[in-house]
């Protein structure tokens, strides 16, 4: 692996979440992640104001400009140019060619931020979509099947189906469903997948 994906970089793009959230979304991630991911440094990404972006040219601009392990986060929509109109917004992608994450939390936010409790659901969601992506870097692939960790919440691998539920459905059902805790089989590949990263060096 060229990559050394014990580091990564949280990227905030816009402005969406304090720096104090993203520091806390940081520590969570680690915590997840359980020593397979060390090291966490954040940083902000200056970008026009804009409602939406190329969610693949995002990836493609924080890799150019961070290198290596790299989660964006953004509060603009992310565009794909999947045929399919529901798939056009997405909350979050990885570009499979580079270690570069995107994730979007327009569409994990309440519809308005009041209270604590709104804000804590939106950095809550926007975690679990970021735990799966960042996983997806880390090399695990989606559950088709609802799949729990020790916990009883959803490992954030499962997927679920967007069609039946619509996004805001989705949202709900299956993010909300997620904790913050790997299932057992992830936990194994990420571990052997760390042994032998470290291995290597
Ligand atoms: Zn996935
Ligand atoms: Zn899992």
């Amino acid at each position: 692996m060229l990559t050394n994906m014990e580091k990564l970089t949280i990227v905030r793009v816009g402005n969406v979440i304090s720096y104090s959230t993203l520091h806390q979304i940081g520590e969570r991630l680690l915590d997840a992640f359980e020593g397979t991911i060390q090291d966490v440094q954040l940083t902000h990404h200056e970008s026009p104001v804009t409602g939406s972006i190329d969610a693949f040219l995002l990836t493609m601009i924080l890799h150019t400009e961070f290198k290596g392990h790299t989660l964006g986060i953004t509060d603009a929509d992310l565009k794909t140019k999947d045929e399919d109109e529901f798939y056009q917004a997405i909350i979050g992608g990885k570009n499979p060619r580079n270690d570069v994450a995107v994730v979007s939390t327009r569409k994990l936010s309440p519809e308005r931020i009041q209270s604590d409790s709104d804000y804590r659901l939106l950095v809550d969601r926007t975690l679990k979509v970021c735990l799966h992506e960042v996983g997806h870097n880390m090399g695990l692939t989606d559950h088709g099947t609802y799949t729990f960790a020790a916990d009883g919440a959803l490992c954030p691998m499962s997927k679920g189906e967007f069609n039946r539920f619509g996004y805001q459905g989705y949202v709900r059902a299956v993010v909300d469903g997620r904790g913050d805790r790997f299932c057992p089989s992830c936990k194994r590949f990420l571990e052997t997948m760390h042994t032998r990263a470290v291995s290597l060096h």
